[in-house]
């Protein structure tokens, strides 16, 4: 197994085993997107290209920064999706998929529940090719995972908004709310606070000193997501007792909620 994360070995998935893994049942290779990720996307169009096979990049979050919506697509990938719901600040429920316009097509039919002829259905040139149709195709498989018009709509004002913004400033008001909680935080016994601010995304992350707080990371974990308002910091750190705070979807006055909660937790500790 690729187990770099494991630790019980220092590879990765290879070039040649993917290659090795395609037969005639293979209709593409999905490759996720991410500083750690093994092998690269090159390494991946390479084998796609050989086996005449379409790449599609998993870049979710990928967003910032905004180069990164043609960038995969430049790289050699046939089809890149992103999260509508992320750093783009869109519905939840909705995503983009670009790239091919024929694998979108192909993609787009399998969303379909329209209960009528082929005859009546005049979706635009540039996305269904009619030529291509010999009937209109049944409920697909993405059937289940319907979009609704709402959710395009507004994934495509969020789509305009993030692009219309200026991504300096962006980021600084992501970073300015991690201050303010910060700056809300210091010198409190029991408690570090560290600003991460490298990345396209600043992390602020609390460092929980156990022993001084008689209670564990985990333990105010959960207290800060049982709380009113519930306060969700990631986990993936709690084992080095940190948890650690995205700005992303904080909004003005948020962040001192997080401070009033986690200044409750302290002083009710120990
Ligand atoms: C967030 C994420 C997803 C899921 O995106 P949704 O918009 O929540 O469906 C998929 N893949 C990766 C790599 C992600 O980071």
């Amino acid at each position: 197994l690729p187990d770099r994360f494991a630790g019980a070995g220092v590879r990765d998935a290879e070039p040649f085993e993917i290659a090795d893994a395609i037969d005639g049942r293979t209709a593409m290779i999905h490759w996720v997107a991410g500083p750690a990720a093994r092998p690269s996307l090159d390494e991946v169009v390479a084998v796609a290209d050989r086996a005449g096979l379409p790449v599609l990049v998993d870049a979710a979050a990928e967003l910032p920064p905004a180069t990164n919506l043609r960038r995969f697509i430049e790289s050699g990938a046939d089809l890149v999706v992103f999260s509508g719901g992320k750093a783009l600040g869109g519905p939840q429920a909705s995503g983009i998929l670009a790239g091919r316009r024929d694998l979108i097509m192909a993609a787009a039919l399998q969303q379909l529940d329209l209960d009528i002829a082929l005859a009546q259905w005049r979706p635009p040139a540039d996305f269904i090719d009619l030529s291509q149709l010999a009937g209109l195709p049944q409920h697909g498989i993405g059937r289940p995972c319907k979009v609704g018009k709402e959710e395009v709509v507004g994934l495509l004002v969020a789509l305009e908004r993030f692009l219309a913004d200026d991504p300096a400033a962006r980021r600084a008001a992501w970073r300015d709310r991690l201050l303010e909680i910060r700056h809300g935080l210091l010198g409190r016994r029991g408690l570090e606070v560290v600003l991460r601010d490298e990345g396209e995304v600043p992390l602020l992350a609390l460092e929980i000193d156990e022993q001084r707080l008689g209670r564990t990371a985990f333990d105010l974990l959960l207290a800060l997501e049982a709380g009113e308002p519930s306060i969700r910091p990631y986990s993936s750190e709690i084992h080095d007792r940190r948890l650690l705070i995205n700005p992303l979807a904080l909004r003005g006055g948020e962040p001192g909620a997080i401070v009033d909660a986690v200044i409750r937790l302290l002083e009710t500790s120990s």
